[in-house]
């Protein structure tokens, strides 16, 4: 894939997404494009950059963390930036794996050892009875102005937590996650990528962006 220049984006209404994640480019412009038809939306990996090192994600808060990353793409490359930070809290377990879910198990990414380790610790407290297992995925959004104005949004998917793994669809802790919304029953790794959608934590954080950004535009234009 042939890279973006700089200076070529610097032409265009162009907005950075600071992700490797192209699936999630793509549900920040169906979401944010209708605000903001003129723009151009980028993940960091499609531009030729030199020398840019991806921030490390030194918060206490999917918030810090989200806004650490989309400050760090808007400092580098004087673009504006929107960056998502998320994951999964579990009440029995005081909101762990929190801001910690991509590598609870040890290694960044392995989900199925990072569902197994969230059975396993359940289990341990004797957490059975769905009612002792409920959970929420967190997304924090932010997206940074090149003036350094900031706007963040959050959104949350309230459910429990299974006590085996349900369903081959998504990612994550999607197949043990009962989603409140699917009426408890059902695993969000059981549904299609659209009906996840409707109804996810990084939806409704995009969306809450979506209407603060159009706040901001309608101040911006008096
Ligand atoms: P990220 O910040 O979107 O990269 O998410 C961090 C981690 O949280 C992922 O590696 C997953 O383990 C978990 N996570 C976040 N969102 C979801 C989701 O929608 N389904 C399942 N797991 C998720």
């Amino acid at each position: 894939m042939k890279k973006i220049s700089l200076d070529t984006l610097k032409q265009k209404d162009a907005i950075v997404v600071a992700t490797g994640n192209v699936g999630k480019v793509k549900e920040i412009k169906a979401i944010l494009g209708p605000v903001l038809p003129e723009a151009e939306f980028y993940a960091l990996g499609e531009i030729a950059l030199d020398n840019y090192v991806e921030p490390e994600e030194t918060g206490d808060t999917f918030a810090e963390n989200a806004l650490i990353k989309a400050k760090a793409a808007t400092e580098a490359l004087g673009l504006r930036a929107i960056a998502d930070d998320s994951g999964l809290c579990v009440n029995a377990l005081d909101g762990a794996p929190g801001i910690f879910s991509a590598r609870w198990a040890g290694a960044h990414g392995d989900d199925q050892a990072n569902n197994k380790k969230l059975l396993d610790e359940l289990k341990k407290r004797g957490a059975t009875a769905l009612d002792e297992r409920t959970a929420h995925f967190i997304s924090s959004v932010a997206m940074v102005f090149p003036d350094g104005s900031v706007l963040a949004a959050e959104g949350r998917c309230r459910g429990s937590i299974a006590s085996q793994e349900q369903g081959e669809n998504g990612f994550g802790y999607d197949p043990i996650f009962l989603a409140d919304a699917l009426g408890g029953e059902t695993t969000t790794a059981q549904i299609s990528a659209e009906e996840k959608n409707k109804i996810s934590h990084r939806s409704k954080a995009l969306h809450a962006l979506a209407d603060k950004l159009k706040e901001h535009l309608q101040k911006e234009n008096g």
